[in-house]
């Protein structure tokens, strides 16, 4: 008979879920109340049609984030207090010990979890996306997408636990410092190593070719001082009609890259508008900030699970029976993400403010007209919803809503 478990930790762990399952409920009622009338803002530029598409699309999004949530509560109870990660101790601790023992664990957990997201993330591509006229993966190139990144999460992947484990058994108490240098440095390998070898695994990059387009952002970056090596056209039609545009590396390595399904849908005066913002976001440090930020956070996480690793009452609050390295850092793994949540409006409040200040950038250095006018159609055609839940937008919106951008570029 397993010793009864103290309830803190899951009280705490189903009031951060509740929290989620309530914003999105919020999010549903909030969209469909509003699909009846495009807002005054948009009255002249979006459809009442495209407007309804936009909330027809979130709620199924919202309903299937709900479903998502739910598989992760049970693969979550399943693991702690149902007795999954006691049967995977036994499992590996009959075989191994060590590394070894460290290795299978952990990498068992994750193989587990992502079997358990497979079929929701099926549903998503080929029925949910492709409802809303989306989805352009076929099921070759999904399957072929899953074999490279399973391939690529093991070859990356396990080093770097190799040496996570080695470090946190071998470094005495101050193991988390270490460790936090080894993450470190594995980050800045992978922003280095992911636009030469690692997106070209699933992408064709093609150099944006001579015309009108070129000669405008030419001229932009002139006027920004952005000395970027190079600038791609990627074949994202290959597998969604979503548009984007994005920077990526550093140094050496500085690209910027067009979705081509971005460039299909913007004139060239809205495509230098959208490459603005993003130079703006370069302009003032958005993504060095960005990574001390999270570097900093990193290190306090990790000092927190040097705590932890070694109080027997984090395992048993989870109804784990066996402590040690490997079961503190799962066990952490699972339920820290869950547990911040409450502090995501934190984060998301920042993002907010950086993406103004990308905007008032480019309005600065091309138009804000253009922005505005391409943010309008960019939105219709992801069908993004102009009218979220304002407390559901306060946690998960990375960006501000299209209303606040809009309504703001034309102050400016
Ligand atoms: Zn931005």
């Amino acid at each position: 008979m397993p010793e009864a478990f103290p309830a803190w930790m899951l009280l705490s762990l189903l009031a951060a879920m509740g929290l989620r399952l309530w914003l999105s409920l919020r999010q549903e009622n909030h969209v469909r109340r509003h699909r009846d009338a495009v807002p005054p803002a948009f009255a002249e530029r979006i459809s009442l049609a495209a407007h309804q598409k936009a909330a027809d699309y979130t709620i199924v999004r919202t309903r299937f984030g709900r479903a998502a949530l739910a598989v992760e509560l049970l693969v979550l109870l399943g693991l702690t207090y149902g007795g999954g990660l006691n049967v995977l101790h036994d499992f590996w601790s009959a075989h191994f010990d060590g590394l070894a023992y460290g290795i299978g664990l952990i990498a068992s957990v994750a193989v587990l979890t992502s079997l358990a997201d497979l079929p929701l993330d099926l549903y998503r591509q080929f029925r949910l996306e492709a409802r809303f006229g989306f989805n352009r993966m076929t099921p070759a190139i999904y399957v072929s997408d899953l074999l490279k990144q399973a391939l690529l999460a093991a070859l990356l992947g396990l080093p770097l636990l190799a040496a996570v484990l080695w470090l946190m058994q071998t470094m005495g108490s101050y193991w988390w410092f270490h460790v936090w240098l080894v993450w470190i440095g594995f980050n800045l390998l992978i922003l280095f190593a992911y636009p030469l070898w690692i997106a070209p695994l699933f992408n064709r990059f093609t150099p944006l070719p001579e015309g009108e387009l070129k000669r405008r952002i030419a001229a932009l970056l002139e006027r920004c001082r952005f000395g970027a090596r190079e600038i791609f056209v990627m074949d994202g039609s290959r597998r969604s009609s979503h548009g984007n545009a994005y920077f990526t590396g550093f140094g050496k390595a500085r690209r910027i890259v067009f979705f081509d399904t971005l460039l299909e849908r913007l004139s060239p005066p809205q495509v230098e508008a959208v490459l603005a913002h993003e130079l703006g976001h370069f302009h003032h440090r958005h993504i060095s900030k960005r990574m001390i930020l999270v570097f900093s956070l990193s290190l306090l996480f990790l000092a927190l699970l040097g705590q932890l690793i070694e109080t027997p009452g984090f395992y048993r609050s989870l109804g784990v029976e066996h402590g040690g390295t490997a079961m503190g850092l799962v066990l952490f793994a699972l339920v820290m993400p869950i547990l911040t949540f409450p502090l995501t409006p934190i984060f998301s409040h920042l993002s907010r403010r950086h993406e103004f200040e990308a905007d008032a950038y480019a309005a600065r250095m091309a138009s804000a007209g253009e922005l505005s006018a391409a943010l309008v159609k960019l939105y219709e055609d992801n069908a993004a919803t102009l009218t979220p839940d304002p407390l559901h937008s306060l946690f998960h919106d990375s960006h501000p809503p299209a209303s606040q951008r809009i309504a703001r570029l034309q102050t400016t």
